[in-house]
C-alpha cells in the first residue's frame, strides 16, 4: 500500500537508486522536490538531461568532457610523455586539484574485478595500449589501493613491461589500503606521487 501518492513513492524509489542515498534521504529529497517552485524543478530536470546528452569521453584520455578532446589533453603545457592511469574522472580531479601534476591522464572507468565479473575488456585498457605507440616515457599507475586496484595495476604492468622504452611506476603507499583517491587530501596524494616506484 502507498502511504503517499504513488508518484511520490516512485520518485523516492528512483532517488534511492543513486549512490549514497538511503530511503530516508530519498524521501526527504522527494518531499523537498514536490515543494520546490516549478521553475526550479524544470531547471534541475533540464540540467540532468543536458549533462547526460552533452558529456562525452575525451578521445585521447577517456575522461568525461564537453569536447572531443579534453582541456588537459589539448594543453601544450602538459607533459604528454607521462601518463597517469586512474580508475575514474573523480580520481583525475583529485590529482588536478593538487595543481602539481604536469603529465596527462588515462581514465579506465573501472578496475578489474573477477568477483564482479569485470574483466580487462570491460575497462579502457585497450585504449591505453593504443596510446603507447608514440613517445610515451612513463606510465604512472594510480589505481586505488583496493584488491581491484592492485589487480588492475599488476595487469597493466604485465602488459607494458615488454615495452623497453616505457617505465611503469606505481604511486607509493601513504594512500591507505582500500582508500578511494578522491577522498584523500592533496598532501597525501602528492607524497604518493613523488614516492612512486618502478613496478
Ligand atoms: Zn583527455
Amino acid at each position: 500500500m502507498d502511504y503517499y501518492s504513488s508518484h511520490i513513492t516512485n520518485l523516492i524509489e528512483e532517488l534511492s537508486k543513486l549512490p549514497g542515498i538511503g530511503s530516508k534521504s530519498a524521501s526527504r529529497m522527494a518531499f523537498y522536490i514536490i515543494n520546490m517552485p516549478d521553475a526550479q524543478v524544470k531547471n534541475l530536470v533540464d540540467t540532468i538531461t543536458l549533462a547526460k546528452q552533452k558529456v562525452k569521453y575525451c578521445s585521447e584520455c577517456f575522461t568525461l568532457t564537453d569536447d572531443d578532446v579534453c582541456p588537459i589533453c589539448k594543453s601544450k603545457k602538459r607533459d604528454h610523455q607521462t601518463i597517469m592511469v586512474v580508475e575514474n574522472t573523480r580520481d583525475l580531479a583529485a590529482y588536478e586539484k593538487t595543481g602539481k601534476y604536469e603529465g596527462v591522464y588515462h581514465v579506465l572507468h573501472g578496475a578489474i574485478s573477477p568477483m564482479l565479473g569485470i574483466g580487462p575488456n570491460d575497462i579502457k585498457l585497450k585504449e591505453l595500449m593504443k596510446r603507447l605507440n608514440g613517445d610515451v616515457k612513463e606510465v604512472i599507475v594510480a589505481t586505488n589501493a583496493s584488491l581491484e586496484g592492485e589487480t588492475t595495476a599488476s595487469y597493466i604492468n604485465n602488459l607494458i613491461k615488454p615495452m623497453e622504452n616505457i617505465k611503469v611506476t606505481r604511486i607509493a603507499s601513504g594512500v591507505p589500503v582500500g582508500g578511494d583517491l578522491e577522498n584523500i587530501d592533496a598532501v597525501t596524494l602528492l607524497k604518493a606521487l613523488e614516492g612512486r616506484a618502478k613496478m
